[in-house]
């Protein structure tokens, strides 16, 4: 298939007066309620965070009360269906107050997400999945994406690459049909985001080995039924507000029309995911570059050193500098990447995947020139650019390595014609 590259002109992407107004609303529901619940949470236990009536619990029922948790379903499902630059907004502003969250609410939705896919030719998925969870208050409803598995990381989420049809490479996760319903048996790794907590999950499976990761099916998952089992949640380095674990299927069952895809649509599904998920986390990385940002930005103007504010030194100028260019730069490119996206069929998951591994990697690097700007007290528990870099650290794996990342990019760039002329012509 030919392409052109991405045109920036030719995509409106000024913010109205609505989005402005709607910017300042989230900005000032993360800062209130997100940040400073993260900031707790990240000093418990993981079994602090998930206990019934915590933090986690009482934030993430603000997101349901406020209908955040439908941002990304359509209207004509009950949903808010935000525009995409509104949901950009959302995204950011989100990841700037707290990493977690944003991926908490990103992962809430999942399962409802699949439901709307194929509602079309299932009606029945609007009162039995759908409604519910648009209509739920008070998180009895919560939802998880489980892909990732003890063996399979990379694996699972490499499609359009050869790794990805190697029989030898098959799901730990296996489903059979029996009768009108499917039986799954198998583990989920302990970084399903949500995992410990989700009462419903959008299940990645094998059903073909034959076809190696390819030969897979997705389904919504009752994961309150006998036969789904959890582990402790997982003691980790970042996004701590994020609770995460094993999930265990033993002959646990899906009905037949909870089966979102099979093997026949499995591998091109799991490279549109893979472009819904990494626009968003490019865009929750930038929010969490700019709050690296603007902490490093204050401190700043405040640590005197040399008999003046550090940021009349020109080192410190040049990383300020640096720093504003990379989180400018992501916002730019996440923008306009979920801008085609939300809007364009097929989306280009080759620019979601770009846009991830630019904005998260950009976003380091402003948290450890950030951590510089600090000095000594960078590290500190006092200043919370430590958990900052941390959480940030973190987007390095997530979603994908960037490094598996950037080999389905550069499989994209060398399998297919993506506007880009041969160089001759001089
Ligand atoms: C904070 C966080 C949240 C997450 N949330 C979820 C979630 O909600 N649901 C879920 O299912 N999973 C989730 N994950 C899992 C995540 O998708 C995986 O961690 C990621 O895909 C990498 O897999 P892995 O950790 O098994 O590393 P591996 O795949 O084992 O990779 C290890 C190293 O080998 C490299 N590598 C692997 N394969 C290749 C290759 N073919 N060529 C070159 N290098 C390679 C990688 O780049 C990496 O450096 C989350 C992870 C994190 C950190």
């Amino acid at each position: 298939m030919a392409y052109d590259y991405l045109d920036l002109d030719s995509m409106a992407l000024e913010l109205t007066d609505e989005h402005e107004a709607l910017k300042q609303t989230l900005r000032r529901f993360a800062v209130e309620n997100l940040r400073p619940a993260a900031v707790e949470l990240d000093k418990m236990t993981p079994e602090e965070v998930i206990q019934e009536g915590s933090l986690f619990w009482e934030t993430m029922k603000k997101m349901h009360r406020n209908g955040y948790h439908t941002a990304f379903i359509p209207e004509a499902f009950g949903g808010i269906g935000l525009d995409p630059m509104s949901f950009h907004i959302l995204c950011e502003e989100f990841g700037y107050a707290s990493i977690g969250f944003a991926v908490a609410l990103g992962v809430d939705y999942f399962p409802t997400f699949f439901g709307t896919i194929v509602a079309a030719e299932r009606p029945e998925l609007q009162e039995t999945i759908i409604k519910p969870f648009v209509e739920d208050m008070d998180c009895k409803l919560t939802g998880c994406w489980a892909i990732t598995e003890p063996a399979h990381g990379s694996d699972i989420l490499m499609s359009e690459t050869p790794f990805f049809r190697d029989p030898k490479i098959t799901h730990q996760v296996v489903g059979k049909k029996k009768g009108d319903e499917w039986i799954i048996n198998g583990q989920k790794s302990a970084w399903v985001s949500c995992g410990p907590t989700a009462s419903q999950a959008a299940l990645f499976f094998g059903i073909d080995p034959s076809m190696g990761m390819a030969g897979g099916a997705i389904a919504i998952v009752d994961l309150t039924q006998e036969g789904v089992t959890k582990a402790k949640p997982l003691n980790k380095l970042g996004q701590r507000e994020l609770p995460q674990g094993e999930i265990y299927f033993d002959n646990a069952r899906i009905p037949d029309e909870w089966v979102i895809c099979d093997q026949e649509s499995y591998e091109e599904m799991t490279s549109l995911i893979l472009g819904v998920a990494n626009a968003g986390m490019a865009t929750f990385a930038l929010g969490g570059a700019r709050a690296a940002f603007e902490e490093a930005l204050t401190y700043s103007r405040e640590r005197v050193q040399g008999g003046r504010p550090i940021c009349e030194h020109q080192d410190v100028q040049a990383k300020l500098a640096n720093m504003f260019i990379k989180v400018e730069a992501s916002r730019q490119l996440s923008r306009a990447v979920m801008n085609y996206n939300m809007t364009s069929y097929p989306p280009r998951t080759e620019y979601s995947v770009t846009s991830k591994v630019f904005c998260t990697r950009t976003a380091f690097e402003v948290a450890c020139d950030a951590m510089q700007i600090f000095g000594g007290y960078g590290l500190s528990k006092e200043y919370v650019i430590e958990k900052l870099f941390r959480d940030i650290r973190s987007t390095l794996i997530e979603d994908g390595s960037n490094e598996s990342l950037s080999l389905v990019i550069a499989n994209k760039i060398l399998s297919e014609d993506l506007g880009y002329g041969t160089g001759a012509g001089w």
